[in-house]
């Protein structure tokens, strides 16, 4: 067996440690005789399954007790209609910061259950930044405010936390698409009212969506948001009103489990700070290589960069496949690479990359 350097936005790498763990209790999860696929969601063995890797994620993230962990479907890109749909309630308009391609999905999705207010965008950047919360032009009295707080596509993370308390309107509720940075840094939930990410790059396999909401935000769902993406009907019955995707919440478990022993978020915190550094301390010191985002803003989990002769994206990245470094290709709506470097990649994978890229430059330049 050969494992490569997977550098994909999602799915993701995951711990090899955690791979290996649920190859082996494929046929057989803890003497029950019987693998986790093959459960009940309503048996013991899976209940306790779901219960630990809901305590395991409310530590990690220090999760008050007033917020509720739900494990839901349907991505990311669902949760753009369930969250209007669940927070309206008797507000007309929801305000919306746009950062990149994410967060303009999800206020066009948004438009289809409410009126839109864009407090801020930087758009004009070319997506390169992230508008200061003293630029943003809040309506009087919206329902919610949205962010992306990474932009996997444009590479472009919060270097701050939203709260809305430095304006003086702390009453108006937080959402943060969190599903390309979630866990990756340390986070003050209590700042957000609902963070939501879909779980195939710091989490597990795609099909889950962690949502973690706060008590008081349920309950205010449209007549006609369907019963399984009501919050407060899968919040009532334990994530489990239909059946969950059960294998994606044991396998997230592991990777729970397996950030514990590392320390946790913030020693992976310190881990990702040294492996962004390394890769962005590499590109400016590069005149082969460029990353376009404002260096204050730059992502740590998502690393778009761009050869400056375009003509030799083709050779960079058959070589870097054959070198062993796999899915670099940036996302088409921005061209160029782009290196994702989540939780699971290690210091040595990003290393690998670099040395790659030195040695294609003295080669190509
Ligand atoms: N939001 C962000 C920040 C993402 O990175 C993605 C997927 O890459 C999505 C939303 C869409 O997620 P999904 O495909 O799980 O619906």
């Amino acid at each position: 067996m050969s494992r490569v350097w997977n550098f994909s936005a999602g799915p993701a790498v995951l711990p090899e440690e955690v791979l290996r763990q649920a190859a082996g209790e494929m046929l057989d999860w803890h003497g029950s005789g019987m693998g986790v696929m093959e459960m009940s969601h309503r048996g013991k063995e899976f209940t306790a399954i779901a219960a630990q890797t809901e305590a395991d994620l409310r530590e990690l993230l220090a999760v008050p007790a007033h917020y509720r962990i739900l494990f839901m479907q349907g991505g990311a890109i669902a949760e753009n209609a369930i969250i209007p749909l669940n927070l309206i309630g008797d507000k007309r308009v929801a305000d919306y910061v746009v950062t990149g391609s994410w967060s303009q999905k999800s206020q066009k999705e948004a438009r289809k259950y409410a009126e839109v207010n864009i407090a801020a965008s930087s758009e004009a950047s070319g997506f390169t930044t992230v508008p200061a919360m003293a630029e943003w032009k809040l309506s009087p009295d919206p329902a919610y405010v949205f962010t992306c707080t990474n932009e996997t596509i444009g590479g472009v993370e919060y270097p701050f936390e939203p709260d809305l308390a430095q304006l003086g309107r702390g009453e108006v509720p937080v959402v943060a698409d969190m599903s390309s940075h979630i866990l990756s840094r340390v986070i003050d939930v209590s700042k957000y009212g609902l963070i939501f990410g879909g779980a195939q790059k710091n989490i597990g396999p795609a099909g889950l969506t962690i949502v973690i909401v706060r008590e008081d935000l349920l309950g205010r769902a449209m007549a006609h948001c369907p019963s399984a993406f009501d919050y407060r009907t899968v919040a009532d019955n334990g994530s489990m009103y239909n059946t969950p995707p059960t294998y994606a919440i044991y396998v997230a478990g592991l990777v729970f489990q397996w950030l514990k022993r590392q320390g946790g978020v913030a020693a992976i915190e310190a881990q990702n700070i040294a492996k962004a550094k390394l890769l962005y301390d590499f590109l400016d010191r590069s005149d082969f290589y460029e990353n376009r985002v404002d260096p204050a803003c730059r992502s740590r989990m998502n690393v778009p960069f761009f050869l400056k002769d375009g003509a030799l994206d083709e050779a960079f990245l058959a070589e870097s496949k054959a070198a062993g470094l796999v899915q670099l290709k940036g996302h088409k709506s921005v061209g160029g690479m782009r290196a994702s470097i989540y939780n699971a990649m290690p210091l040595a994978g990003v290393q690998a990359l670099v040395d790659f890229m030195r040695d294609f430059a003295a080669r190509k330049a």
